[in-house]
């Protein structure tokens, strides 16, 4: 049986693990944090994304935890209202649609809990690649060294597979010149399954209800026209980057960061995308962000990560041929990552929501689940 290394536990490498296994291959995942991660903001499930997720027979479970947004409102540095929607939500699309806007950390655990009885390894990290002819021999850094066919990079937007396989980040990251910092609070202002998204100069956010109004997800993000450098363990440096970038900002903003000090899940990142030339590397490929990240304004990057899972797992599964199996996954994608990627240059700060969910409807389904090769 095929053993397959796949590196990251979240959207793109637990999918990949159920939808390898399904396949009859061997799926095995190694995660660099000690547990599944927490944290982030609402994600959303959509077109050929919510056909996967229901070809897991996930879609009761995910609709049940989902956000329920009822509306959005849009606001400025003084609090003042400047358009309310109950029919559309920048964020979430038509709010009457079939779409799912779920917590990223809350979809993971139940795709997580579909691949029961597959060796997660977590706290670990690969270390090393050596591509033999056969097989490659992966190096870790705590575990043993160990033998697959195949390595799998689903360890997003600054994938260490990728590094190690492909080259430096900087040969395929594009800034999109905005970094963004998502933490979790008490819902102290009252909303009621309401989004708020508010845009003072530069700097922009939104603040939503998750878990049936009892949480507030706050989103909090500045321009940057240059790439920062940041250490990226150090959460209180990040914290008082967000700080610094934010400070002298009206409406909810001081109360934002005052709870953003508290916060156990603070996430920071750049907004940034992935373009690459090749997805795979002899017997390495990658997947979901660490291959294509699309960047969370563009509102695809759960979707395009659990349909890349489930296309590679499948061509995989079709030939004993990886080479074929991970050109046919590229052929197949390409086209929709590359109009899902393009969603994320639109400004939706100035975008008409309506307008925003035609684009996204117009692209959620770009691509065919169950085309046969020739
Ligand atoms: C904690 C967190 C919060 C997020 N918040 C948001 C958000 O608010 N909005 C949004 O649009 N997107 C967010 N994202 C990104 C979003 O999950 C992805 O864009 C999308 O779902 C595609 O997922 P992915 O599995 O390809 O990558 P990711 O979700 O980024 O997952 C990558 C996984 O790889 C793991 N990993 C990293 N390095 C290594 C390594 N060396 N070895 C092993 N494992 C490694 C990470 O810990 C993580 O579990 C967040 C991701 C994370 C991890």
């Amino acid at each position: 049986m095929t053993a397959v290394l796949i590196s990251g536990a979240s959207v793109a490498g637990t999918a990949l693990a159920y939808w390898l296994r399904e396949q009859g291959l061997t799926p095995v995942v190694v995660e660099r944090a000690p547990a599944l991660r927490r944290g982030g903001q609402a994600v959303d499930v959509r077109g050929a994304a919510l056909r996967v997720l229901r070809r897991m027979g996930l879609e009761p479970a995910a609709r049940e935890l989902g956000n329920h947004s009822v509306g959005m409102s849009m606001v400025d540095g003084e609090g003042k209202e400047l358009m309310r929607s109950e029919e559309f939500a920048l964020s979430s699309g038509a709010l009457d649609s079939e779409d799912i806007e779920i917590l990223r950390e809350d979809l993971v655990d139940l795709v997580h809990a579909r691949t029961h009885g597959v060796e997660y390894r977590f706290g670990d990290s690969i270390a090393a690649l050596h591509q033999e002819a056969d097989g490659v021999t992966v190096e870790f850094e705590h575990a043993p060294p160990r033998r697959f066919d195949l390595v799998v990079g689903a360890d997003g937007l600054h994938s260490n597979t990728r590094g190690l396989a492909f080259g430096p980040e900087a040969d395929y990251i594009s800034h999109l010149g905005v970094y963004l910092s998502v933490f979790s609070s008490d819902n102290y202002l009252g909303l009621d399954r309401w989004q708020t998204w508010f845009n003072d100069g530069a700097v922009g956010g939104t603040v939503m209800t998750v878990r049936r109004n009892a949480e507030l997800r706050i989103f909090l993000g500045f321009g940057s026209e240059r790439p920062i450098d940041y250490d990226h363990r150090d959460v209180e440096a990040q914290k008082r980057l967000v700080a610094d970038n934010v400070a002298g900002l009206g409406w909810e903003v001081p109360g934002f960061v005052e709870r953003m000090w508290k916060a156990e899940d603070f996430y920071f990142d750049a907004m940034a995308q992935i373009k690459m030339d090749a997805w795979s590397a002899g017997r390495v490929g990658l997947v979901g962000d660490a291959a294509h990240c699309a960047a969370p304004l563009s509102g695809q990057g759960t979707g395009l990560a659990l349909v890349g899972a489930y296309v590679l797992a499948l061509e995989l599964g079709r030939t004993g041929d990886h080479a074929l199996a991970f050109a046919r996954y590229e052929e197949r994608m390409r086209p929709f990552v590359e109009a899902n990627q393009a969603l994320a240059l639109i400004d939706r700060q100035k975008v008409d929501p309506e307008e925003s969910t035609a684009r996204m409807n117009a692209v959620k389904d770009a691509i065919d689940l169950d085309a046969v090769p020739d």
